[in-house]
């Protein structure tokens, strides 16, 4: 089989490996679309020092099971699945408490094993979901980045009715952006790249240019003066989530989900002021997952409008890891994986 392999820093190759073998509670999956994301960016930039390569690289995928090991028993082969990419040790103080996303040795297919850019995969029977037929195989490659913002918004507590702020509009604020408006909430989202900004103006929702215009009082002029509720940062920056503090509320909620590249100053008089919640969110729980794909199942979630290119094994690294690097106008790139010589 062929695979994405991650050889080190900047390092990418197509290489031909043997099938995977799998373990009694195991099932080998013929992979059809992995979805690059931007975590997939910062490891191949060496952002991730806990990967050892060489490594296959890819955790939002779907496929088929072609192999069912001995002791699994709610799967069967042909079945159209999706993985939940996440590996957690099952002993720690969180996974004890059913709090899987926050497990202290919290790993994942596709970072810290081989993952699902390759024409096959190995999953263990509990990260298997079945996907219902009224999903396509490229769409529910889209059920882990939706679970992160099923989770996002989870964690924001935002509620019905309520306003809500998304600092960046990248594949990952706009999943959040478009569930918290599914959940109820008035959405604005802040973008200053002009693709994305149009590609929220396209998606319904309102749209601010923090280059051209203040936040903190465009913010107070659409909620007559009271801030948002939740405010969301996706961009890892400190003017984001500055941005993020001025515009919320008193009581209100900052969501911090932008991994940032370098320490964060903020004006913590604003956070004793407002009293203001200030919560992370870290992937998602297994309810969050469900929820994705009932989220696509009930066609509540639309993910057509999020995958900008589609591309194979052998244009990936340049029409794929390249493309996205020079800054070219895409959201979610899939890589076609059916197309690989089974
Ligand atoms: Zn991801
Ligand atoms: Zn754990």
């Amino acid at each position: 089989m062929r695979a994405l392999v991650y050889k080190g820093n900047k390092k990418l190759t197509i290489e031909q490996l043997p099938i995977p073998k799998i373990k009694e509670n195991e099932c080998l999956i013929r992979v059809a679309y992995a979805g690059i994301c931007g975590s997939d960016m910062l490891l191949w930039n060496g952002g991730y020092p806990r990967v050892k390569p060489p490594l296959i690289i890819g955790h939002e995928f779907s496929g088929t099971i072609v192999k069912v090991g001995t002791r699994v028993t709610s799967l069967k082969e042909d079945e159209p699945v999706v993985v939940n990419p996440l590996i957690i040790c099952g002993k720690c103080e969180s996974c004890v408490a059913g709090h899987h996303n926050t497990c202290d040795y919290l790993n994942l297919i596709g970072i810290d094993k081989d993952g699902g850019m390759s024409a096959y995969v190995v999953a263990k029977e509990d990260q298997i979901t079945s996907l219902p037929d009224s999903i396509s195989l490229a769409k529910g490659s889209f059920t882990e980045p939706l679970a992160v913002g099923v989770h996002m918004v989870r964690m924001s507590t935002l509620k019905k009715g309520e306003t809500a702020l998304i600092i960046g509009a990248g594949p990952v604020g706009l999943i959040a952006a478009s569930i918290a408006k599914i959940k109820g909430a008035t959405v604005y989202v802040s973008e200053m790249n002009p693709f994305r900004l149009k590609k929220a103006k396209s998606l319904g929702f309102n749209v601010i240019n923090p280059k051209e215009q203040d936040v903190e009082s465009y913010i107070q002029q659409v909620t007559s003066g009271s801030g948002v509720d939740v405010a969301f940062e996706v961009t890892g920056s400190n003017p984001g989530l500055t941005d993020c503090i001025q515009t919320v509320k008193p009581k209100g909620t900052v969501l911090i989900a932008g991994m940032a590249s370098q320490k964060h100053s903020i004006e913590t008089y604003k956070i004793i002021q407002k009293e203001i919640h200030i919560t992370g969110s870290r992937v998602y729980t297994k309810t969050d997952f469900k929820e994705a794909i009932q989220l696509l199942e009930e066609n509540l979630f639309d993910p057509t409008p999020f995958i900008s290119r589609v591309v194979t094994l052998d244009n990936v690294i340049l029409d794929g890891f390249e493309s996205i690097e020079k800054g070219d106008p895409v959201l979610k790139i899939l890589v076609d994986l059916e197309a690989e010589d089974k």
